[in-house]
C-alpha cells in the first residue's frame, strides 16, 4: 500500500502520542508520573457543563447554523476580545472552528500556496511546521537566543524574512518555553513585520494564564497595522479545561476569515453545536474559576522551575505564562549516555517512570517540555525521580 507522500512526511503529534503512552502505562498499573498531557488536571467548571447539557436538552443538536459558528457564539468571542484584549471585532470577523488546533489549519490552508514561507519562532509547538508542510508550505524556524529565553528580537526576524515569507506565526504565552512577550517587545516585531507584505497567526490559546505580574498583550492590538494583518487564534480549552470539547475560534480581517469559514464548509461542517452554546457561557459567565485555576497554576509553575534549577546542570526559562517548563537537560546527556532529547525522554520513562516530551519535537533537542498542569504531588514525586535518575 502507497500512503500519500503528505502523511508519509507527516511526523505524529509528540505531545499526543506520550500523553497516550503514559496514559496507557497508568492504565497497565505502572506508577508513572505524567508532565507529558499540555491539558489542565482540573475538570471543567460546573456552570459550563451545565450550559452544554441544558443545549442539549434544547435540542441544540444538529448542524451548526452557519458551519461558521452560531451568532450567538461568535458574539460572545467579540465580547471577550473586547474586554479581554482590547480588540475590536465584530462577528463576521470571527469564526468558531472545531479546536484551535483547527483554526491554525483554516488559517494556513487559507493564506498558504505551494513554496511560501511561514516563519516559526523556535521552540514551537510540534503542530505549526506539520500543518504549514500539509498545506503545502515551506517552514522556517528561527530560535531566538536562550539567554533571552528564546523570545525573538528585531534582529533575530530579519534576516529570516523575504518576500517568499506569506506567514510569520507568534505563540505569547508560549508552548513550550513558558515564556511570554512584552508588549513592546511585541511593538518591535510589529516595526519589522510590517515592512513585508504577510500574515500574523497570533495563537493566545494561554493568553489569560500569565504569572507573576507579567503583561501580556495581544499581537493585533499593538498598532493598526498589526490589526490589519492579523489573525488571532484562541480555543476555550486551556482556559477552561476544555481540551476535549474541541472548540476554538479565530477573528481576523473578514477575507481570511471568509476563506476560512468556506473551507469550513467543506471539511468539519461547524465546530460541535451544543458545545458552541458552551462556549458561550464559558466566555460570558463566572470568570472566578479561571482565576483560582491561574493562581493554582502559579504556585505550580514557581514550584516546579525552583527544583528544575536547583538540579546541576540544568537551565530553565522562568515560566511566565502557559504551563510548562523548558528545561535545558543537554549538559546531561553525556553522563547519562543519551545522544540526545528523544533517547533522554524514552530512558527517563524506562528507568525513573517519568514522562517528558522530548525537545526536539519543540525544535530544540537540548531541551524536555513538563507540564505543570498536574498536582503538587505529582510535581514533587516526579521532580524527586528526576533529580535522582540525574545524579
Ligand atoms: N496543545 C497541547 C500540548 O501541546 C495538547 C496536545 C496538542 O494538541 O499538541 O500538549
Amino acid at each position: 500500500m502507497k500512503l500519500a507522500e503528505r502523511v508519509r512526511n507527516l511526523a505524529e503529534s509528540a505531545t499526543l502520542a506520550v500523553t497516550a503512552k503514559a496514559a496507557r502505562m497508568k492504565a497497565d498499573g505502572i506508577d508513572v508520573v505524567s508532565f507529558g498531557a499540555g491539558e489542565p488536571d482540573f475538570d471543567t467548571p460546573q456552570h459550563i457543563k451545565d450550559a452544554g447539557i441544558a443545549a442539549i436538552q434544547a435540542g441544540h443538536t444538529k448542524y451548526s447554523k452557519p458551519a461558521s459558528g452560531i451568532p450567538a457564539a461568535k458574539r460572545a468571542v467579540c465580547e471577550k476580545l473586547a474586554r479581554e484584549n482590547s480588540l475590536h471585532y465584530t462577528p463576521n470577523q470571527v469564526i468558531i472552528t472545531a479546536s484551535g488546533k483547527m483554526a491554525c489549519y483554516l488559517v494556513m490552508s487559507s493564506l498558504i500556496d505551494p513554496g511560501d514561507e511561514v516563519i516559526i519562532p523556535a521552540p514551537y509547538w510540534v503542530s505549526y511546521p506539520e500543518i504549514a508542510k500539509l498545506v503545502g508550505g515551506v517552514p522556517v524556524t528561527v530560535a531566538g537566543r536562550e539567554s533571552n529565553d528564546f523570545k525573538l528580537t528585531p534582529a533575530d526576524l530579519k534576516p529570516v524574512l523575504s518576500n517568499r515569507t506569506k506567514l510569520f506565526v507568534l505563540t505569547s504565552p508560549s508552548n513550550p518555553s513558558g515564556v511570554t512577550y512584552s508588549p513592546d517587545e511585541l511593538r518591535a516585531l510589529a516595526d519589522v513585520l510590517h515592512e513585508y507584505d504577510l500574515f500574523v497567526m497570533s495563537d493566545e490559546i494561554y493568553d489569560r494564564l500569565v504569572y507573576d505580574g507579567q503583561e501580556c498583550s495581544s499581537y493585533a492590538a499593538v498598532s493598526e497595522q498589526a490589526y490589519a494583518h492579523a489573525i488571532t487564534v484562541n480555543a476555550v480549552s486551556k482556559t477552561y479545561a476544555m481540551t476535549g470539547w474541541r472548540t476554538g475560534y479565530a477573528a481576523g480581517p473578514a477575507e481570511v476569515i471568509n476563506a476560512m469559514s468556506k473551507l469550513q464548509t467543506q471539511s468539519t461542517s461547524g465546530a460541535v453545536t451544543f458545545n458552541q452554546h458552551a462556549l458561550v457561557e464559558a466566555l460570558t459567565g463566572d470568570q472566578a474559576p479561571v482565576e483560582q485555576m491561574r493562581l493554582e497554576f502559579q504556585k505550580r509553575g514557581r514550584h516546579m522551575y525552583e527544583r528544575l534549577i536547583a538540579i546541576p546542570g540544568v537551565r530553565c526559562p522562568k515560566p511566565t505564562g502557559a504551563f510548562y517548563c523548558f528545561p535545558n537537560l543537554s549538559e546531561t546527556y553525556s553522563k547519562l549516555g543519551v545522544a540526545g532529547s528523544l533517547e533522554f525522554a524514552e530512558l527517563l520513562l524506562e528507568e525513573a517512570r517519568v514522562a517528558v516530551v522530548p525537545g526536539i519535537a519543540f525544535g530544540l533537542d537540548g531541551h524536555a517540555r513538563l507540564s505543570f498542569a498536574a498536582s503538587m504531588e505529582q510535581i514533587d514525586e516526579g521532580l524527586t525521580r528526576i533529580e535522582a535518575y540525574l545524579k
